[in-house]
């Protein structure tokens, strides 16, 4: 494959090292047949659904393979360009606002915060003016963690106190994001609540007063998931997605795991482009998601 910038490649080899392992480790005495036979596709079949690729995605994957192939380079090179196909999603949000609304979800911990303040790091360098909103009212420390990251990066914070409606917050911080000539606002959003009901009314009431507030927004949707925990992950994005609607994922810290052929699986069962993976705690540690270069990363390495 072409890849357009070298340390930003090497830069997701070095965080997809885990998950490149547990392919390659075993891939790798596959590689080295003079011959494909039914029983090593057999055994490449497992190998895949063990890094979380889960059975549906497997399945399409090993579908791509033309029955007479004997030769092993060929079929990580099918394999590589069958992955590339499944992750290229359309993105849908092509939307584009001003001041451009970014609505973030994720249950707690997934590192939505470290995020929103990676993604709000990454447009300031761009020269964007980028606002930060805590509407996550229900733990007071989200709020506090919040602002420690926008004096990080020089962001200003709208928040209201703990146990605050979080669309009132929301109301606040889209009429300052528009007084003060804002190009990003990034809305942080509780990730627990009472009960899983609770969390989504008030999501969706969120959504709404943004929508009411600045016709047109949120111009994007973006769903938070923690890879360490593999295909889980594929059942909370269902539920985000049903409930709210989401036009893009992020999968955060792919560095910590062997598990990132969930990636794979979770794109291909939701059909939900991936726009952003998390590679690191640092701010620098986020990176626009390209498959070629996910399935390079896992792959190319092995032939
Ligand atoms: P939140 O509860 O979803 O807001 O999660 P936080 O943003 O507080 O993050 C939880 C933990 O995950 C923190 O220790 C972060 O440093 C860590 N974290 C977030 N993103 C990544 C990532 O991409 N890679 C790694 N290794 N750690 C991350």
């Amino acid at each position: 494959m072409m890849v357009e910038h070298p340390t930003l490649f090497s830069h997701l080899a070095a965080g997809l090292r885990k998950t490149r392992e547990a392919f390659f480790t075993k891939i790798a005495w596959l590689v080295q047949q003079p011959r494909l036979d039914p029983q090593t596709l057999q055994e490449l079949e497992e190998i895949l659904i063990a890094t979380d690729l889960g059975m549906p995605a497997t399945q399409r994957l090993l579908k791509a393979i033309p029955s007479g192939i004997t030769e092993p380079g060929e079929l990580l090179h099918i394999l590589e360009q069958q992955m590339t196909s499944m992750l290229s999603v359309p993105h849908e949000s092509v939307l584009q606002g001003h001041p451009h609304v970014v609505l973030t979800l994720g249950a707690n911990g997934v590192g939505k915060t470290t995020t929103i303040a990676k993604l709000g790091f990454r447009a300031i360098r761009q020269g964007q003016r980028v606002l930060l909103a805590g509407a996550d009212t229900f733990r007071a420390a989200a709020t506090e963690q919040l602002q420690v990251w926008g004096k990080r990066i020089g962001a200003d914070v709208i928040a209201h106190q703990a146990g605050g409606d979080p669309a009132a917050v929301v109301f606040d911080a889209l009429q300052a994001a528009q007084a003060r000539g804002m190009d990003l606002l990034l809305i942080d959003t509780a990730g627990r609540l009472h009960t899983k009901k609770n969390l989504m009314e008030e999501l969706k009431k969120i959504r709404r007063v943004i929508a009411q507030s600045l016709p047109g927004a949120p111009h994007e949707t973006l769903l938070m998931l923690d890879a360490t925990t593999g295909l889980n992950a594929a059942a909370q994005a269902r539920e985000f997605h049903h409930a709210i609607g989401i036009t893009g994922l992020i999968m955060t810290k792919l560095d910590g795991t062997a598990k990132g052929g969930a990636v794979v699986g979770i794109v291909d069962e939701l059909q939900i482009p991936v726009v952003y993976v998390g590679l690191g705690e640092g701010l620098e540690d986020l990176q626009p998601f390209s498959p070629p270069a996910f399935a390079a990363a896992l792959l190319t390495t092995a032939s």
